[in-house]
């Protein structure tokens, strides 16, 4: 009950001094007793579990229970062909499963939080689950918080802790409160508890209870809550496969009372429609796609986007408006002092000016470097070298108040104390600051602020606004009164911030992919559009909206002109919202971008919600994307594997079906037609060409790497089917094909005898499978354009099962197993070139279509 004890007393049982915090020592032993600061997560399915899962499919067990019936018969080699098939592929059935698991397990790695903790009297970032009972924390608006923590000091704290109380309101709290009987959760205002957000103000707390001691961590239901939801693409697989399973079993049932009816053998009949059933249901389909997914999430936190929901991976794939923030993202945040204004002179500067500058801001300095935002450390470095260095200055100044920067009132202010008085700096964008002056300091003092002033003040902005300089203004007052009102104003300075080149080639990317890119952004219009220009993002003055046009704008108004709009300028964290939803209105998918706490609104409202790896938790935890970098190209490189995986998706899931489709036709026509119901392959040759020609070509083929086409078709509508464009009939055709030249081979080798032409049956079907593989590197483009080794994995899948099969003629004892026979030269001619009958004609087809 640490809540009712005084804050002395709790450290004092912490064994803590608050101003050095624990010794690493120290932190290190209790790490080693009580363990990590981490939420016990459900138990994973070992790899013992997943492979039982896999033999207790139900179509295995009726195989299994049918190869029993063999057993009866004597036909032991039979037997133990079938049950290894079913190991091997169980097998692989596991290694799929698990390489999934490790994959998400790889990437929740990445997403871990950290904390700032006080340690050795020196402030660290550690990974939040590194933390103890007794370590002293910081917290700031925008942070997770990492672990119940009793509050030491707190600055207008407020928390929001929707996650325990369902209260979507932030609370507010403090240190000062105390209690002396239990109270509930909510009314516990000096404490702040694990996994809620701090989204206004700062605060200082020693940590009292970690991981499962936490409260969250006594709420098991929260725990178990965390399991991901399916993605539309994973139950709409789930629901086909579904779908073409009962279609194929209805199909292999057929078969085997056609069979029946034909007077084939029995037990014959029964094994081949159940092997059949067993290769041709497509179980396996949601599975590749969770992996193909995984593996995607997995090669795009590599190039710094961290995808954080893996519906998120298939949505990016559809994107069509990528809304943008500016500084940081399309430009190098890389802010240098290049003008000032003072006293109606361009160029001049004031010792009220370089004050402000050096004071105003939250900028910690340690071993001489500057650690904060970059458009601070860029005024507290011109001030340093121009003589005012905020460290030695803070001996005379002493910090009293701060009223926090936030992008919705677009201004900050400190408030110091010097010689016995109170003077205030309040610095921010230029209109916001000018409405609350009313005096202006000019080279013969303080005299009231004019209309005149205002006016070449604001011509001023303009003048810099136009070289794409970032202005701030900076104010001061002096009374001791409430600050931010009545002000003097000071002077302004300009920075620059040039655009990244990379943007512009990734802007020019976008245009070609058919995505339109819209900057938004709370810069002054005229900024905006500067360097909107450079990137070609925007051209007139008429496809720039600022916040106020947004505001007296309806929004039926709003829908009519927003295509016009590709730069939103001086807008607030409420305006992106607005921009969101219309833009959704009108059925585009849209990725947002941002960073502050007052993001995460809009930054969940979008498609694809965006925040910066250095931006608040409050917006991670609303995105559905991290950036480690926030670089625009990055967006559009996620964009680009977005589309990759959904491609690979496609190519995995019509390879799959149309191989299976030609496995059912050979075998069902070759039982309807032939003397006695003789199948074209028997039931161990079936399961073996599953096993060489299903799971590992479809995984090579989800693996394959970024199509440098892809880039150069219009988005993709979400709800579109893996069928569209022609998808459909494509399989249709091809399985045809595959199931027509296994027939043909078949009939070529009745010449000889029944097993040389189950032999060239089985070669053939199995062989044309795998360069049916290649196919699927495009759908439009030749496989040579696209390059035969592009895709490593599939081309050693290729030739490893066309290897395989080679064996099963060549060796002895596979001969035997596999009921084949050595084929002659006339008879290999044949297989090769039914085989490779289905490469030439969709050759000639994409060379067609083109
Ligand atoms: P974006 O990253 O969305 O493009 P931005 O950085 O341009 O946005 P904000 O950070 O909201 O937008 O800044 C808007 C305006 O507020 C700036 O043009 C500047 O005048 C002012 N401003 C920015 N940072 C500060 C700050 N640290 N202190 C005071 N004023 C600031």
């Amino acid at each position: 009950m640490d809540k009712m004890k005084n804050t002395y007393e709790v450290l004092r049982e912490c064994k803590v001094n608050v101003a050095t915090g624990l010794s690493a020592y120290e932190a290190a032993k209790r790490l080693r007793q009580n363990g990590t600061n981490e939420l016990e997560s459900k138990k994973k399915p070992t790899m013992v579990q997943l492979f039982i899962e896999q033999l207790l499919e139900p179509m295995v067990l009726i195989l299994l229970a049918a190869s029993v019936l063999s057993l009866f018969m004597k036909e032991y080699l039979d037997v133990a062909m079938i049950v290894a098939v079913v190991i091997v592929n169980a097998l692989i059935g596991v290694i799929q499963e698990y390489k999934a698991e490790q994959a998400m397990e790889a990437l929740q790695e990445l997403t871990r939080p950290k904390a700032f903790v006080k340690r050795d009297g020196l402030i660290h970032e550690v990974e939040a689950r590194e933390l103890v009972v007794g370590d002293i924390v910081l917290l700031e608006a925008g942070n997770r918080v990492p672990a119940d923590l009793r509050l030491i000091e707190s600055r207008n704290l407020k928390v929001e802790e929707s996650l325990l109380t369902g209260e979507s309101e932030a609370v507010e709290k403090s240190h000062e409160w105390y209690c002396e009987k239990p109270v509930e959760l909510q009314e516990q205002k000096n404490m702040v508890f694990m996994s809620t957000f701090v989204t206004y103000g700062s605060a200082l707390g020693v940590v009292v209870a970690c991981g499962m001691d936490s409260e969250v961590g006594k709420v098991a239901a929260i725990l178990r809550d965390t399991k991901e939801e399916k993605t539309p693409l994973q139950k709409r697989l789930a629901q086909l496969s579904k779908l073409l399973g009962i279609g194929a079993l209805a199909i292999c049932l057929l078969m085997f009372l056609v069979g029946v009816l034909r007077k084939a053998e029995l037990l014959d009949m029964l094994m081949l429609s159940i092997s059949l059933a067993v290769a041709a249901i497509p179980e396996g389909l949601p599975a590749v796609v969770t992996i193909v997914l995984a593996l995607g999430m997995q090669r795009m936190s590599r190039h710094h986007a961290i995808v954080r929901k893996l519906h998120a991976v298939e949505t990016l794939g559809s994107v069509s408006v990528i809304c943008s923030d500016k500084t940081g993202t399309l430009t190098q945040n890389q802010m240098r002092v290049e003008e000032t204004y003072c006293a109606s002179a361009f160029g001049s500067t004031s010792t009220h000016l370089l004050l402000g500058l050096a004071l105003c801001n939250e900028v910690h300095i340690q071993d001489e470097q500057l650690i904060g935002e970059p458009t601070e450390t860029a005024l507290v470095e011109y001030a340093r070298s121009k003589g005012y260095d905020k460290r030695s200055l803070s001996k005379m100044y002493t910090l009293v108040d701060t009223i926090a920067f936030d992008s919705a009132r677009k201004m900050m202010t400190s408030v110091y104390r010097h010689q016995g008085e109170i003077i205030s700096f309040t610095k921010g964008a230029v209109e916001q600051i000018l409405k609350r002056c009313t005096h202006i300091e000019k080279e013969n003092g303080i005299v009231s602020l004019q209309e005149m002033d205002r006016k070449q003040i604001m011509q001023a902005m303009e003048t810099m606004g136009k070289q794409a300089y970032r202005t701030i203004a900076v104010a001061m007052k002096k009374d001791g009164q409430m600050p931010e009102q009545h002000m003097i104003f000071i002077g302004l300075v300009a920075m620059i911030d040039p655009p990244r080149k990379e943007a512009k080639e990734a802007i020019a990317l976008c245009h070609k992919a058919g995505i339109s890119v819209r900057m938004i952004t709370g810069d002054h219009p005229l900024t905006a559009l500067a360097i909107a220009r450079k990137l070609k993002i925007a051209e007139k003055e008429e496809e720039v909206c600022s916040g106020s046009m947004l505001d007296e704008m309806n929004d039926a108004a709003f829908a009519q002109q927003i295509d016009r709009f590709r730069v939103f300028a001086r807008v607030t964290p409420a305006h992106k919202v607005r921009i969101v939803e219309q833009l959704q209105k009108r059925g585009e998918v849209v990725a947002m971008s941002g960073d502050g706490v007052n993001d995460a609104p809009s930054v969940k409202k979008a498609d694809i919600g965006i925040a910066m790896g250095k931006g608040s938790d409050v917006c991670k935890q609303a995105s559905d994307l991290i950036l480690s970098d926030d670089n625009f190209s990055l967006i559009v490189r996620a964009v680009e594997e977005g589309r990759t995986i959904y491609a690979n998706i496609c190519k995995a899931v019509l390879y799959l079906l149309s191989c299976n489709l030609g496995e059912i036709m050979a075998l069902f026509l070759s039982v309807l037609l032939m003397p006695r119901g003789t199948a074209v392959l028997c039931a161990i040759q079936i399961l073996w060409v599953n096993m060489v020609t299903d799971a590992l070509p479809a995984l090579a083929l989800g693996v394959d790497p970024l199509d440098r086409f892809v880039m150069e078709e219009a988005p993709r509508h979400p709800k579109e089917s893996l069928f569209a464009h022609g998808g459909g009939l494509f399989t249709v055709l091809n399985g045809m094909l595959i199931g027509t030249m296994t027939l043909v081979a078949f009939r070529y080798g009745m010449n000889r005898s029944l097993l040389c032409a189950q032999t060239m049956a089985f070669m053939v079907l199995s062989i044309s499978q795998l360069f049916h593989a290649m196919n699927l590197t495009s759908f439009t483009h030749s496989i040579w354009e696209v390059g035969i080794a592009k895709n490593r994995w599939l081309l050693l899948t290729v030739c490893f099962g066309i290897a395989l099969q080679v064996c099963t003629v060549l060796i002895p004892a596979l001969r035997m197993l596999l009921k084949t026979v050595l084929l002659e030269m006339n008879e290999w001619i044949v297989v090769m070139l039914a085989s490779l009958l289905v490469i030439a004609v969709n050759e000639i087809s994409k060379w067609a279509a083109r």
